[in-house]
């Protein structure tokens, strides 16, 4: 049988199924991941920049980082690969999505519900934590009207409500993310590296509790010795020609 099919055929008779969703799923919307060759901005590396350190040395880099990004989000749309997992978290019983995505497009394509990992791009926080600035707050501007933007309630400095390299995650949401992975009967992986933990650790952590693991990738990624069935191929092409199987 084609890995295609065996791919559809463990989906359809799962009872629950975890999704691991990273930047290549947004590569056809025109959205550069950071390990591609494309995702420079002004030779920086996102590793360098999406980084508490260098926040504090420069705010207002940063933000002309995340402003970039944002803009560029404004102009792009979900792709094939947003559309099938947000109808899946629909339609599908016992489908969990999680991504390490802050783009926001997955929301936009209709997924319901989704745990983030790495928060959104789309809110801002106080940096200092503040009487009334506490929560985030959702800010759909770009470009933004001032660089760093300013907290509505103290007009302290407000930085994207995002994960950076080196912070925690959020602990709710990775409680969710490795319940649902223990609990799956298939783990798919579809468009990350595989390279930032602690969202790395999910795929192994599924396969320790008897998951089927697949990983969707363009290349080969530190996954792809671990998992079951590795579909090598474009997120937007693969995830609809499993999505057709399961239609048939
Ligand atoms: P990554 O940039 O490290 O890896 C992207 C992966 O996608 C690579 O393995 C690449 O081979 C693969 N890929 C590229 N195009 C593909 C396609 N069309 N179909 C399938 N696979 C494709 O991204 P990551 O693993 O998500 O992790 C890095 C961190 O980057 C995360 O913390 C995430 O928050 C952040 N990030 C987010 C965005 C976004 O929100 N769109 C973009 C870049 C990075």
């Amino acid at each position: 049988m084609a890995p295609l099919d065996v791919v559809a055929d463990r989906i359809r008779e799962a009872h629950r199924l975890t999704v691991l969703s990273g930047a290549g799923i947004s590569a056809a919307s025109g959205i550069p991941t950071f390990r591609g060759g494309d995702g420079l901005w002004r030779r920086v590396r996102a590793e360098t920049i999406a980084t508490p350190e260098a926040f504090a040395a420069d705010p207002r880099l940063v933000w002309e980082w995340y402003d970039w990004r944002r803009q560029m989000l404004l102009a792009a749309r979900p792709n094939p690969a947003h559309e099938v997992l947000a109808r899946w978290t629909r339609s599908r019983p016992g489908v969990t999505l999680v991504t390490q995505n802050v783009d926001g497009l997955l929301e936009r394509a209709g997924a319901d519900p989704i745990v983030r990992l790495h928060g959104s791009i789309w809110h801002l926080r106080c940096c200092q934590p503040c009487a009334a600035g506490r929560d985030d707050w959702r800010d759909e501007t770009a470009p933004l009207a001032t660089l760093p933007p300013r907290c509505p309630h103290c007009g302290g400095i407000a930085r994207p409500a995002v994960t950076w390299f080196g912070e925690p995650l959020d602990l709710e949401a990775l409680d969710e993310a490795a319940g649902a992975s223990r609990a799956c009967d298939v783990f798919l992986a579809v468009g990350t590296s595989a390279l930032v933990y602690p969202a790395a650790g999910l795929l192994p952590h599924a396969r320790a509790h008897g998951a089927v693991t697949v990983e969707i990738n363009t290349e080969t990624t530190g996954a792809s010795d671990l998992v079951d069935v590795a579909l090598r191929g474009k997120a937007e092409e693969v995830l609809a020609a499993i999505d057709k199987r399961l239609d048939s």
